[in-house]
């Protein structure tokens, strides 16, 4: 199914599913159903090129090539763990090619050559990292893959050569906040790189951007919106427009998230302790309600006073950038130049004078950055769902 899932596609999926007669595919349309969001359209320009193409039938396959962070941001749920049980444990490199093999069983094609490494962060043991990579680049695949990984690496020409080299074509970025104080807030491990460089964070950032970006590479970066030093002084002047500014000027694709404080993170325990979250005090219902229905849409806690401690304008500039840098023009102005960039830079299966190959390589990263393009549907619901939220309780931006 793709799409929202709402009543109308559930209903025909249901009526198929007793009928016996189940469709290859279902599309939903409708986010919220109260008419007010409608549905969504930020890609609808290029469906029809999508439908008539190869890439209607393009997948992305899920596999592990290990488990485990050696990070601790504060936001995160993994970062209260103790350290044995967030320990980075690999799989032998056999295994994992292996299982790269099993879905590629037979002709290559979009629905078997496009991989996600699920690890939160794959530069997390370097040497490791490059025994798995040589043992793709040994194997007879035609993979492309994406990623999530630091933007320090960057500052590795071989690794990313090497990755690359091996399938390499997407790279999801933490990259949190433009401003420093935000990074040690988080506790974000690239402070003292910054610091080092002498550079303000959006001039490193977009540093390291290049390098990425040079090697055929596209890129989306995750931003945490309604940090305590965020602000909002009026609709042309705050951290939203600065966030959207700086990806569209570095071509790069956003995924900007409500403030949450997730279970497990240490921010989830100093909101308990300073009794900084919304919807109330332990052990009522309203609490239970912040925990469960909390995601990246919604925030559960109190945001700072730069912010009006409003989770409406943390939405609205959720919207704002996801919209902005999410439409379809910007989308395909990006997929356009990555696919150019990706064309001089194929991966193993491309170089030398293998055109197909390489055209394959240039689509996978394009449709990347295409596809990131979709987030302005989750700013959209985040919007939705603090307007409904800030109702509910009866508060006022
Ligand atoms: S946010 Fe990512 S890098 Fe930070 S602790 Fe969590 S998994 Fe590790």
């Amino acid at each position: 199914m793709k799409g929202a899932g709402d009543s109308t596609v559930i209903t025909s999926i249901l009526d198929d599913l007793k009928n016996k007669f189940l469709k290859s595919e279902y599309i939903g349309h409708k986010l919220i159903e109260d008419g007010v969001w409608g549905d969504f359209h930020n890609l609808e320009p290029l469906e029809p090129f999508i439908k008539n193409s190869p890439l209607k039938d393009f997948r992305i396959n899920p596999v592990a090539p290990f488990t485990g962070c050696i990070f601790s941001c504060k936001f995160c749920s993994i970062s209260t763990m103790p350290q044995k049980y967030k320990s980075v444990q690999f799989r032998n490199p056999d295994d994992f090619v292996s299982e790269l093999r099993y879905y590629q069983k037979g002709s290559v094609d979009f629905k078997n050559r496009y991989y996600f490494f699920t690890p939160d962060n794959l530069f997390s043991n370097k040497k490791e990292l490059i025994s798995f990579l040589k043992q793709i680049m040994e194997s007879d695949l035609h993979i492309n893959y994406a990623v999530q990984i630091s933007i320090e690496v960057a500052d590795d020409e071989g690794l990313l050569k090497l990755i690359r080299a091996s399938g390499g074509t997407h790279f999801f970025i933490g990259l949190e906040s433009l401003d420093m104080r935000n990074l040690k807030h988080i506790n974000k491990h690239i402070v003292g790189n910054i610091e080092k460089s002498g550079m303000s964070v959006a001039k490193y950032y977009a540093s390291k951007i290049k390098k990425i970006h040079d090697h055929g590479i596209s890129i989306h970066g995750s931003f945490i919106i309604g940090l305590p030093y965020d602000y909002y002084n009026s609709a042309t002047d705050n951290t939203g427009v600065d966030i959207t500014k700086f990806c569209t000027k570095n071509r790069i694709g956003a995924q900007p998230s409500t403030i949450v404080d997730l279970p497990g993170s240490v921010f989830f325990n100093e909101s308990q302790e300073n009794n900084r979250f919304i919807y109330g005090k332990k052990d009522t219902m309203d609490y239970f309600l912040s925990l469960s229905i909390a995601d990246f849409a919604e925030t559960n806690k109190i945001p700072p006073d730069s912010l009006y401690n409003s989770p409406l304008v943390i939405a609205s500039m959720v919207f704002y950038i996801s919209s902005k840098v999410g439409s379809p023009v910007r989308a395909t102005i990006n997929s356009t130049i990555i696919f150019m960039r990706s064309f001089i830079h194929p991966t193993k299966n491309g170089k030398g004078f293998k055109i197909w190959e390489r055209f394959i390589d240039a689509v996978c990263s394009a449709v990347s950055q295409t596809a990131v393009a979709l987030y302005k549907a989750a700013g959209r619901f985040s919007c939705a769902i603090q307007a409904w939220c800030q109702g509910y309780h009866g508060e006022a931006i």
